[in-house]
């Protein structure tokens, strides 16, 4: 038997963006444990804004485990908060009622600032470095600092240790912002992954004495980026039929509800989705092929592939909740008829 060090980690119940939390706990297993075998778990809600003092308790149920490569005998266990029936979900659990299918493809792109004594990593004590230009995908100490590159380095090697569907990394357009992609299959595994990526970023950073920025636009109404989420998409339908007309209904679709995904694309995304930096105004909603100061970007593969293959919505901003993301995505495509498309085709 061995003993195993089990952090179970949880969103708290935070408005508007929920933080992430994390306890230990020591079980012995003769190999490393499926989930299966992994107990339910309780903490005092009281302490996460997820129940009042006179009645605490609240339950952690694992729904997703992966090695801890940063501990010896190391296992994260994602979990969902649970009420303290242990079946009825806390309302602060997205997680359990979003919708869900495995042929839909999601690629999160991670946007975040590292930050050191209240200002992004490499900034001036008073004042400004040099403007924007030479920081996106740059190199060289001038550009990305000493350790930047570093961390993002042994955050890589943690995810791919721990089973994480980590795609890549590029320096960012502000000084100081890096980006990570996660990609994965069904939206619960996609969020999953992005979450604890998040996770292991967040404990790596400790022993720097360094921050991440999630915040979409730290640096307020100035010409330094905001962070995004960008979501990249792709269900069975659209990457084996797709076809133009399909494309154009799914677009209309989208417009119509663009409010219902702005409410979950994360908080103050108005002061980061402009029209200036990249963005798209948050109120209205467009498409382009290849054009990133559109709603949604339409790769050039896309319609040259006769419209299949993936789409890429730009507005879900760096704090915005995966689970919730994901799920308003998938939503917005279940109203669209693939029957009718074909039959009016
Ligand atoms: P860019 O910075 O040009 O917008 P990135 O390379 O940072 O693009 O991110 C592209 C993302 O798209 C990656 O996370 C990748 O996993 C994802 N992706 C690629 N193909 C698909 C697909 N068929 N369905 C969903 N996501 C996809
Ligand atoms: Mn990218
Ligand atoms: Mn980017
Ligand atoms: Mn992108």
């Amino acid at each position: 038997m061995t003993k195993y060090k089990l952090e179970y980690i949880w969103l708290d119940g935070y408005v508007p963006t929920p933080s992430l939390r994390g306890k230990t706990q020591i079980k012995e297993f003769a190999e490393f444990p499926t989930l299966e075998q992994l107990p339910l778990w309780g903490f005092d809600g009281s302490s996460t804004n997820q129940a009042e003092g006179h009645s605490s308790d609240c339950v952690l149920k694992p729904v997703a485990v992966y090695p801890d490569p940063a501990r010896t005998d190391g296992v994260l266990v994602m979990c969902e908060v649970m009420m303290p029936d242990g079946v009825t979900p806390h309302v602060s659990n997205k997680r359990a009622t979003i919708l869900d299918d495995e042929g839909a493809w999601f690629g999160f792109e991670q946007e975040y600032f590292f930050y050191k004594d209240g200002r992004p990593l490499g900034f001036p004590e008073s004042g400004y470095p040099a403007p924007q230009g030479p920081y996106y995908t740059g190199v060289g100490y001038r550009n990305v600092g000493d350790v930047a590159r570093k961390i993002v380095e042994e955050h890589l090697d943690l995810c791919l240790a721990a089973g994480i569907n980590h795609e890549g990394i590029n320096a960012e357009v502000a000084k100081g912002q890096w980006e990570f992609q996660i990609f994965g299959k069904g939206s619960k595994k996609a969020a999953d992954q992005m979450w604890m990526a998040r996770y292991l970023l967040l404990r790596l950073t400790e022993k720097y004495g360094i921050d991440i920025e999630f915040h979409c636009k730290p640096l307020g109404d100035t010409d330094w980026n905001g962070s995004g989420m960008h979501a990249n998409f792709s269900t069975a339908y659209m990457r084996e039929v797709g076809g133009k007309a399909y494309f154009e209904a799914l677009m209309a679709q989208f417009d119509k509800n663009l409010m219902d995904h702005i409410a979950v694309y994360g908080p103050d995304n108005d002061k980061r989705l402009t029209g200036k930096h990249e963005t798209a105004p948050w109120n209205k909603f467009s498409y382009g092929v290849a054009d990133r100061g559109a709603s949604i970007r339409v790769p050039h593969s896309f319609v040259k592939n006769d419209y299949k293959g993936y789409l890429e919505d730009r507005r879900p901003n760096s704090q915005g909740d995966p689970y919730q993301i994901a799920s308003q995505i998938l939503k917005t495509i279940s109203e669209v008829s693939t029957a009718a498309v074909s039959a009016a085709a």
